[in-house]
This record gives structure tokens, sequence and C-alpha cells, in this order.
């Protein structure tokens, strides 16, 4: 007998109703006739099933944090990896979008669920700024005179201490499937040399600006 999508929708009325709620995998699986899974096989993803049934979660506001996180470590148990956004928004209880709202991005909320950013690396950390990293902060680095930019001391002072900056943050660079999109993020003008102390400082700080503009608006200010 092949299943009706219209009789799935019925289902998932019928169960909110008894439910009380948007329907969850826990809830199908209680009072259900359909397993959560059937509904990602017959649309495109669980919440969008909910939505076409009319009963998607629309109170995101009332969700604690707890509950998002559990969930993310649900579907982390699903999938190969840590969970993409497309991964979330087919398995999920909640739209990805849910997370990229309350954790500031992607990757906040896996960070925060203790789960491993999607960026397979190679080589420690340093991959998340990308295989091309080294050449740029040499280019970056030279282009400087290798002193940071705000208070002018240079790399023989600093012992060699000296950071790249992203003055607008790699997270928001951040695509739909949580990788960043290196190339605009590791653009020449949206970094610029600091020391470690003058990079403290000025971490997420006029980050809508380049790196000349970056440069004037602090020296201009005197708060160096
Ligand atoms: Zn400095």
């Amino acid at each position: 007998m092949s299943i009706q999508r219209e009789e799935l929708l019925d289902e998932l009325r019928r169960v909110s109703k008894i439910a009380g709620r948007s329907p969850t995998e826990q809830d199908m699986l209680t009072h259900g006739k359909f397993a959560y899974s059937t509904y990602f096989r017959y649309f495109d993803s669980w919440s969008q099933a909910k939505s076409i049934a009319g009963v998607g979660d629309t109170g995101d506001k009332k969700m604690s944090d707890g509950k998002l996180l559990r969930e993310l470590k649900r579907i982390d148990i699903l999938v190969d990896g840590s969970p993409t956004r497309r991964e979330v928004d087919r398995l999920g209880e909640y739209p990805s979008s849910t997370y990229k709202y309350r954790f500031g991005s992607w990757n906040e909320a896996l960070r925060e669920a203790g789960l491993p950013l999607n960026q397979h690396s190679s080589g420690g950390g340093q991959y998340e700024y990308g295989p091309e990293w080294d050449n740029r902060r040499q280019r970056v680095l030279e282009r400087d005179g290798h002193q940071c930019r705000v208070c002018e001391r240079t790399s023989a002072v600093l012992d060699n201490s000296l950071h790249v900056h992203h003055i607008r943050p790699l997270k928001e660079f951040e695509q739909d499937d949580g990788t960043t999109e290196l190339k605009s993020a590791n653009r020449m003008e949206n970094l610029v040399t600091l020391c470690p102390s003058c990079h403290r400082t000025y971490e997420g700080k006029h980050r809508e600006y380049r790196a000349d503009e970056f440069v004037r608006l602090i020296r201009e200010s005197g708060s160096y």
C-alpha cells in the first residue's frame, strides 16, 4: 500500500492535537501511525511537512537554548560529520534559521553544542582560514611593513608575534553549509596587521571598514 501525502499530513494534524504542540519525533513514535523518517521521504524536510500540515513551529522565542542544542546533538547522531544547515532543515524539529538567529551563526551553534566545525582540518585550526592563508598572511605583513598598523610596534620589538586581523570577522562570511566564504573574508582590504594587544582591543570593531579606513579611524580617535 502506498502512503498518500494527504494521509501523512492528516496524521501530523491528529498527533499535533494529541500532543498539544508541533509534533516531535518522539510524539510520532508514541502516538503516530507513521514514523518521523517516513516524512522526509515524501517531503523535502520534516519541518516542511509540518508547515504544510499547518502544525509547524511558530513560537521559536519560547524554545530554550538547551532544547535547541539537544536537538542538534540528536541530528548529529543521524548524519556523517557535524550537521549542516541543510541536514537540520531536512531532519530537524526546528529550521536551521532558528539556530542562526539564536546563536549568531551556524558554527557558533555547533560550538555551543560541543560539536566539531564542518571544516575538515588538515593541520589544526589554521585551516579555518583556508589553505592559502600562509601566503595571504605574508602579503599582508609585507604590505604593512611588518609592524602593527595602530601602535606601529615592529615585529622585532614584539618578538615576531604580529597578528593578521580580519576586520569583518570570519563568522560573518559563513555560508549555508557552515563553511566560510574565504575569498571575500581573506581579501587584502579586510586584513590588517596588529600586535596582540591592539588585536584584543579592536577585535570586532569598525568591522564595516577597509584596512586603510580602519587604521585611519583608530589613529584619528587617538584611543590607542
Ligand atoms: Zn599595536
